[in-house]
């Protein structure tokens, strides 16, 4: 099995070393896992800013890779923070500059409010919040080409005080979903719902990853999202049921940028 989505201390919100992670994950049994550290230009919350310090981590990546060479494989992975405007430069910028092997492209913030606080939600119905959620990650994906998979692409059923029905959500997520599978990228089970106590409603849900199938995407990582080593590869089997249900039989990992197909079940 593989954990692809992953942060360690240098992301603002986890502790852990890579080092813990990967001995972490080898005692779960992974084959392999990606760190995806958060790069997120621009993020409004100057208590928590997700500056990463971008040359340790780069130097972080490339000596653990090789260390655990034969154990675990690491990918050296990237979770991007897309918001529209000059962030998604510093994106470019940063994603070019190094031998990434995977980019989580993700949405934490649109126009300068953080999507988890109430500064985001507050004052809209909740089809307003999901119209402003996913009207955003359009525009970015439009203009932003340089990731591999959409990270936990209903994640604002999170912080949205309420899960909007299909009809509301899924038009929006199927226009995303189609530019993302004309660019030949995936979207990730992100299985931090079963975590997180949201029951049914995974991410994505069973209906965007239905839809995700039917449009002809065949790319799907598998991640955790873990914060600490207790949570890394946690109900990562969850998710490969989840692929299994939507028809498809693998599961994919990524080397340079590179989806690599692992037959599952
Ligand atoms: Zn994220
Ligand atoms: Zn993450």
């Amino acid at each position: 099995m593989y954990d692809f989505h992953m942060h360690t201390a240098f992301s603002d919100d986890g502790s852990a070393t890579i080092d813990e992670m990967a001995e972490a994950a080898i005692a779960a049994n992974l084959t392999g896992i990606a760190i995806t550290d958060h790069l997120d230009p621009f993020y409004p919350d100057t208590e928590m800013p997700f500056m990463i310090e971008i040359d340790d981590y780069e130097k972080a990546l490339t000596e653990a890779v090789p260390r655990y060479a034969g154990r675990l494989d690491i990918a050296a992975g990237i979770e991007i923070g897309m918001q529209s405007g000059p962030a998604l430069e510093v994106c470019e910028e940063t994603v070019s500059r190094f031998s990434y092997d995977f980019v989580i492209g993700s949405v934490h913030a649109s126009k300068d409010k953080c999507i988890h606080l109430p500064e985001f939600t507050e004052g809209k119905t909740l089809g307003q919040i999901i119209e402003d959620y996913y009207t955003d990650l359009i525009e970015c994906i439009k203009a932003y080409k340089n990731y591999d998979v959409l990270g936990h692409l209903n994640v604002i059923d999170r912080y949205a005080g309420g899960y909007a029905p299909v009809d509301v959500y899924l038009p929006y997520a199927e226009e995303a979903l189609k530019i993302a599978i004309a660019d030949g990228k995936g979207i990730e089970i992100n299985t931090s719902s079963y975590r997180y106590g949201m029951g049914s409603r995974t991410t994505p849900t069973k209906e965007i990853l239905d839809l995700y199938v039917s449009l002809g995407g065949e790319i799907l990582t598998t991640g955790s999202d873990a914060h600490k080593p207790c949570d890394v590869g946690s109900d990562i089997e969850k998710g490969e049921q989840m692929i299994l249900s939507s028809g498809l039989s693998y599961v994919c990992t990524y080397k340079n940028r590179t989806p690599v197909f692992h037959k599952i079940g």
